[in-house]
């Protein structure tokens, strides 16, 4: 296997501040079978060519392969049906198709539903779906754990564990597909979108459930840039899972640096984590900001590609009681806004709590006070309902279950994985 690296929990991680771009190939596995979900069409035809298909059969495989398995979903080579019955058993004896293995799916009275994952190698991470009227959005994860350690968010008491790959962050996408029961059947049941990006297709909304995605899930996007990257080009590919860019965006905390490139590489709608207006606060509360101060990230807003009055760029900003929320607070939010003429929109997050968590929410009337602040600015400034509290969904309640889990229940799930192994 070329360039096959030994494990992934040995992945590179990048450091506390500066990202390090992360190597990344195929894990192995134990049985020598190639996982294929996370890769390009390129590597699969590269792979059935050093596999020993003749080119020409490579490429034609790798084409079909591709439409299965991220436009159609098939987890079976079986069930790639224009593909010859004889050719099948060749490609299960050297690729698999995987999924993270689901290890808990719990739904919130509100309708949320939130899934705790494992990844091959015994990390867990998780994704939330939040079903709405008129659309069906998707919170995906990127790393397991984050290095930034924001002080109001959950995930941020976690220590980073490791990157996920591109496999394991579309394979979210494909998991909510699988439990929502939403492949296509037929033919490629996608429209080709608008003239300004004809490489493009969409789903319809209407009968659709995950019509939207967010990466904001656990960890922070752009240290994990390559594989987020990555992942969301499949996302978007008309003949994967084709998703328009204009349903996906990506919430930063700020990694500056990586800004520009997210706009050129990704192009998805961009959401920052600003939370603050003053050096003081911010500082405090998103530590990063030592290293990239509000006006640099504000700066990196205003060149964001791809950002107009049509594709606003969203802040977010936690309302945080005598913190963060006074009037003065919400006019330096307007000032900074008009000052970079940004094209923004404001999301107001009210605080969600997590045990042991060094803040309180703001009021309702003290949130309503400061959106219409911002709102008389000619900002729109609506105010995000919290979704799946009851279950720890919401917006920075994720950590991972089995961190939570005592001692005493970690060894008896072993201890039933151990015996229904043995029972096999
Ligand atoms: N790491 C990325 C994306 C994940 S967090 C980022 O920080 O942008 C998604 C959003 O939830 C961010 O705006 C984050 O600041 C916010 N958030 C984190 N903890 C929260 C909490 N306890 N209550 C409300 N929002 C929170
Ligand atoms: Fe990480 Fe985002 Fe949480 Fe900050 S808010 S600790 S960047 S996940």
């Amino acid at each position: 296997m070329r360039h096959a690296m030994a494990d992934t929990a040995l992945m590179p991680i990048p450091g506390q501040i500066d990202p390090v771009p992360v190597a990344r190939d195929i894990t192995p596995r134990a049985d020598g079978r190639i996982d294929l979900i996370g890769l390009p069409m390129k590597r699969l035809i590269e792979l059935f060519g050093e596999s020993g298909l003749d080119a020409k059969q490579a490429k034609l495989r790798g084409k079909q392969v591709f439409h299965w398995l991220y436009h159609r979903g098939v987890t079976e080579f079986d069930a790639m049906t224009d593909i010859a019955k004889a050719m099948r058993p060749w490609l299960a004896e050297r690729f698999v198709i995987g999924r993270p293995e689901i290890i808990e799916a719990q739904h919130s009275s509100d309708g949320t539903r939130k899934w705790l994952l494992r990844t091959a190698d015994n990390h867990d991470f998780e994704m939330v779906f939040i079903p709405d009227a008129d659309r069906g959005t998707l919170c995906v994860s990127s790393q397991v754990g984050c290095t930034l350690n924001c002080r109001f968010c959950h995930t941020g008491t976690m220590r980073l564990v490791r990157n996920l790959t591109p496999g394991e962050i579309v394979g979210q996408v494909m998991l909510a597909r699988d439990a929502l029961g939403e492949w296509p059947k037929g033919r490629m049941d996608f429209v080709e979108s608008g003239a300004d990006d004809e490489t493009e297709a969409e789903y319809t909304a209407d009968g659709r459930l995950l019509t939207n995605i967010v990466m904001m899930g656990m960890g922070e996007p752009l240290y994990n840039f390559d594989n987020v990257r990555d992942a969301l080009k499949l996302v978007m590919d008309g003949d994967g899972l084709a998703l328009s860019k204009r349903r996906i965006t990506l919430s930063t905390s700020g990694v500056v640096p990586m800004m520009a490139r997210c706009g050129e590489e990704i192009g998805t709608n961009l959401a920052v984590s600003l939370h603050a207006v003053t050096k003081e606060v911010r500082d405090e509360i998103v530590p990063l900001n030592r290293k990239y101060g509000i006006e640099e990230l504000l700066e990196a807003c205003a060149a964001y590609p791809g950002a107009s009055n049509a594709r606003r760029i969203t802040f977010e900003y936690v309302m945080l009681k005598d913190k963060n929320d006074s009037d003065e607070d919400a006019r330096e939010l307007v000032r900074l806004i008009k000052q970079y003429k940004l094209p923004a929109k404001v999301n107001l997050i009210p605080f969600n709590p997590w045990p042991g968590a060094p803040y309180e929410c703001s009021s309702p009337e003290r949130i309503r006070r400061f959106s219409d602040i911002v709102f008389e600015a000619g900002i729109s400034a609506p105010v995000r309902t919290p979704r799946g509290r009851d279950i720890d969904a919401a917006c920075g309640q994720l950590k991972t279950a089995a961190e939570k889990k005592s001692r005493a229940e970690l060894d008896r799930l072993a201890a039933e994985k151990q015996a229904a192994l043995e029972a096999e």
